[in-house]
């Protein structure tokens, strides 16, 4: 699960990372109220920021022909003004696609005097089993870029779960930074405070680009939190009910919600052949084989070990509601699953949706024969897939028809 940049924010300070003071606003009057207070206060400038769950927000475009999903504002006016060209307007950034995200909240903080920027993150190496901590003297601008082009501007350490992340191990990174005196003991604190919010929250990234050296009252500088992104760990969801309340639905696609009520994994491709399958790995393996002959997968769908008349009804509604699917895979392989149960949930699905497209079905494992049985007088018209192979061809087959 991720979340917004201002949620992230909140978390961090509340593990002592130092963050630009702001508010999240949802409509403009809040905007001017938070942007009243910057100014009252004596800040000569603040920053407007687009919430969506995607970055290169900076660079973005509305739809509207509005530039920037992050503006700088000198005047309560301009801070109006930059809500109202956001707030209830799509933003277009190279990782939300050509649709867009509708703008629902923005952050209205302080902007920071901004004198050198970096890179930080936590995330989980699963390749050495461990957290690993990242920084680079290369901020704000595409890390993936600086790994490919100059691996060596990019500083890790890793980190013992048992023992978590070490001073000296904060200080290497601080140092490797280039910072001294206050600054490197501020950045030190912070490290700490990073990696803090990474294993408490159960995050799978935490993700702060830029992390500035930033210019304070009476010419002192100070390290900051400018931007952040977190993503949760799913799995570590049901220890932290304060962070289950930050889940933002209108961030996720509607069939995926829907989906997930019925305990289903659902992931919408953009293909036209949907599938339903049990079991992640099988659900995997059938994406590849339509591939293989030549066709595309419309999702991913895993209806788990042991479904239900019920679940398999909502799957097949779930998966109709994508108007670009053309045929219906149904691979099962049933090893817990009783595959009579499937057939008889296929069958009530078919009549109740009144399916008319093409529809190949390969049962295998305990009680097919059974399963195949109900399917045959249930007097519905569809493809017996004789092996996983068949059905994949038998599949591709209809779509091209
Ligand atoms: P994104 O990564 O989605 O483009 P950022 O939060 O990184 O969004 O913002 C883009 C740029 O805007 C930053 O690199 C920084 O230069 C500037 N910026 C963002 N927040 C602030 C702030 N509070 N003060 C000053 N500049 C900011
Ligand atoms: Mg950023």
């Amino acid at each position: 699960m991720n979340i917004h940049e201002y949620q992230a924010k909140q978390l961090l300070k509340h593990y002592g990372v130092a963050v630009p003071a702001g508010e999240p606003c949802k409509t403009v009057e809040e905007a001017r109220a938070v942007a009243e207070t910057i100014f009252g206060s004596g800040h000569q400038c603040a920053v407007v920021k687009s919430q969506i769950h995607a970055g290169g927000r900076g660079k973005g475009v509305f739809q509207s022909g509005f530039q920037g999903g992050v503006k700088l504002a000198h005047s309560v006016a301009e801070v109006v003004s930059h809500a109202k060209n956001m707030l209830g307007n799509v933003l277009v950034t190279k990782q939300t696609g050509p649709d867009g995200r509708l703008v629902s909240t923005i952050l209205v903080a302080v902007a920071e005097t901004i004198q050198r920027e970096f890179y930080l993150a936590v995330l989980l190496d699963r390749a050495n089993s461990r957290p690993l901590l990242m920084a680079s003297t290369q901020g704000g601008v595409d890390i993936e870029e600086v790994a490919a082009k100059t691996p060596e501007r990019i500083l890790k350490e890793w980190i013992d779960p048992a023992i978590g992340l070490l001073p000296f191990q904060a200080r290497q990174v601080a140092c490797g930074l280039g910072l001294k005196g206050d600054l490197f003991n501020g950045a030190v604190k912070l490290i700490l405070g990073v990696y803090k919010t990474w294993w408490e929250c159960d995050a799978s990234l935490v993700e702060i680009n830029p992390l500035c050296v930033v210019e304070t009252a009476g010419r002192q500088q100070a390290v900051v939190a400018v931007d952040a992104k977190i993503s949760l760990d799913d799995n570590g969801l049901y220890r932290h009910p304060d962070l289950q309340a930050m889940r933002d639905l209108t961030e996720e696609s509607p069939l995926e919600i829907a989906a997930s009520k019925f305990n289903l994994n659902y992931i919408k491709l953009d293909g036209n052949i949907a599938c339903l399958v049990n079991g992640a790995g099988l659900a995997m393996a059938t994406m590849d084989i339509i591939q293989h002959y030549g066709g595309k997968p419309a999702n991913f769908l895993d209806v788990g070990g042991g479904a239900s008349k019920e679940q398999v009804t909502a799957a097949f509604r779930i998966i109709l509601q994508d108007p670009h699917v053309k045929a219906i895979f149904v691979n099962i392989f049933g090893g817990i699953m009783d595959c009579n149960v499937i057939a008889n949930g296929i069958v009530a699905a078919a009549k109740e949706t009144h399916l008319s497209l093409p529809l190949v079905v390969r049962l295998e494992g305990n009680n097919a024969q059974a399963g195949r049985k109900t399917l045959a007088e249930s007097g519905l018209t569809l493809i017996r897939g004789d092996s996983m192979a068949h059905a994949a061809q038998e599949v591709v087959k209809a779509v091209n028809a």
